[in-house]
């Protein structure tokens, strides 16, 4: 396992990551995707939403606003109970989650200083609404994607005629105002979530949290992550959100000084939301079952994951270091629905302009497939080695020799094998190989 720091190098040598407003000396907490990094979050938001929405019957899903009427807030709870303690050093004036430290723990871990008495800090970002502060509408940016499913519950369950079990889900952006960020992008102030809220008959609220359970720890290991990074860890009794029946984290080894940390949530929060809703809004959002001709508030099971903790994972859980003919080579070996660029087209001679030509023009084939790239700003060993540093599935070498007779180079990311193919053939492989799927053929015959 690599430590959190060479991610970080890499991340920002590589176009994956990079600190929020560095120009003007950042901004904490916040960070901005450059060319890779939008590709591979958009490749782990795409691969959630195939597993979560597109293959399944039972689950559709929503794009809420991130603002909402404060009212939501109320009635979640958010407003009153979304906080956090935090402690001050006197000494040296650093700023601790009060409920990371030590029980009873008086003193600065950092410089040994007195502490201040925990204070309660609620971190939803405030804003208003309108174009003059005084007369506005103060409400928050979401903490959370959750209660956009919530406020939309029966005007989904209704449009689209579902019936229980269904579920409702969504990716946005949430914003928490964070006491201590850090860690890379492990805690942020402004993040991405993928949250599920699947609404059953109470009753049937247990069977489908274990089930839940279970399919979002394939999820993770379907894409590529090794099962001795992850585990499953139930939440004490102390620990539980107040809305919740059970919980469950799903967490990773992260490198010290991190350690096992949550990576996705799953919890069971009964009827909690619908009813508070209910009661805020004065609006009935409890669901008529045919069968009984009866009226039930639906229980929730909540799978809840970040999308820039799992961008953190997938890059820490696929950096592999090893040794080539006595040179390290450094590889990320993503997941290939998750690698931010399946194919990189190499000429080997930038100065021959028949081959850069034919280059090209594979690239410009491939592209309305695959994420394909053109490069020759280097020389070909410096380009293997930076495709294998991004991931990149596998390179095509177009030499001198290609000219006669036509054929490229494609190599392999993972073992480096090389084998010859046809230039008119390059794509038809390619996405063979790539989609697992012979092509011109359906899957079924
Ligand atoms: P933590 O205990 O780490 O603060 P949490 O229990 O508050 O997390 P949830 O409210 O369950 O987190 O949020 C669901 C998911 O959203 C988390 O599993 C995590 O992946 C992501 N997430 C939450 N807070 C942050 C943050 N500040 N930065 C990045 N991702 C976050």
């Amino acid at each position: 396992m690599p430590d959190m720091e060479t991610i970080v190098s890499l991340a920002k040598r590589r176009g994956f990551i990079f600190p929020g407003s560095e120009i003007y000396g950042g901004l904490g907490g916040f960070w901005d995707y450059g060319p890779l990094g939008v590709e591979l979050k958009n490749n782990i938001k795409a691969a959630w939403w195939k597993a979560v929405v597109q293959e399944r019957d039972d689950v559709v899903g929503v794009d809420a606003a991130i603002l909402m009427n404060p009212a939501v807030w109320q009635s979640s709870g958010h407003a009153d109970s979304f906080v956090e303690p935090l402690a001050d050093c006197l000494s040296c004036k650093k700023r601790f989650r009060a409920d990371k430290l030590a029980p009873g723990q008086t003193t600065c871990p950092e410089c040994g200083g007195e502490l201040t008495a925990t204070r309660w800090f609620n971190t939803m970002f405030k804003t208003f609404v309108g174009p003059v502060e005084a007369d506005a509408i103060h409400t928050w940016l979401r903490p959370e994607t959750a209660q956009g499913i919530f406020v939309n519950f029966q005007n989904v369950q209704t449009t689209m005629r579902k019936k229980l079990p269904f579920g409702i889900a969504q990716i946005g952006k949430a914003f928490r105002n964070e006491i201590v960020t850090g860690n890379f992008i492990f805690r942020d102030r402004e993040f991405e979530q993928m949250e599920v809220e699947y609404f059953v008959k109470p009753g049937s609220d247990e069977e489908w949290y274990r089930r839940w359970i279970e399919d979002r720890w394939n999820w993770w290991l379907g894409l590529g992550l090794r099962a001795e990074n992850l585990r499953i860890r139930p939440h004490g009794e102390d620990e539980k959100a107040h809305y919740a029946s059970a919980c469950v984290d799903i967490e990773y080894c992260f490198p010290e000084p991190l350690g096992w940390a949550e990576l996705e949530g799953i919890a069971n929060r009964q009827d909690y939301d619908l009813a508070h809703h209910t009661a805020g809004s004065g609006k009935d959002l409890s669901y008529f079952d045919e069968e009984t001709k009866e009226h039930v508030m639906p229980y929730v099971i909540e799978p809840s994951g970040g999308v820039d903790r799992a961008a953190l994972v997938f890059l820490l859980d696929a950096y592999h270091e090893e040794q080539v003919r006595g040179e390290k080579r450094v590889v990320l070996r993503l997941h290939k629905d998750l690698a931010p660029i399946k194919v990189a087209v190499l000429p080997l001679l930038r100065n021959r302009p028949e081959v850069v030509a034919v280059a090209r023009q594979i690239a410009a084939r491939l592209k309305p497939h695959l994420n394909a790239m053109y490069d020759d700003t280097a020389s070909i060993g410096r380009l293997y080695r930076r495709q294998d540093e991004i991931g990149t599935l596998y390179c095509v070498t177009v030499d001198v020799q290609s000219l006669d007779d036509q054929q490229v180079t494609i190599r392999d990311r993972d073992t480096m094998e090389q084998i010859r193919v046809p230039i008119a053939a390059v794509v038809d492989v390619l996405r063979a190989k790539i989609t697992n799927q012979q092509i011109g053929k359906s899957a079924n015959c």
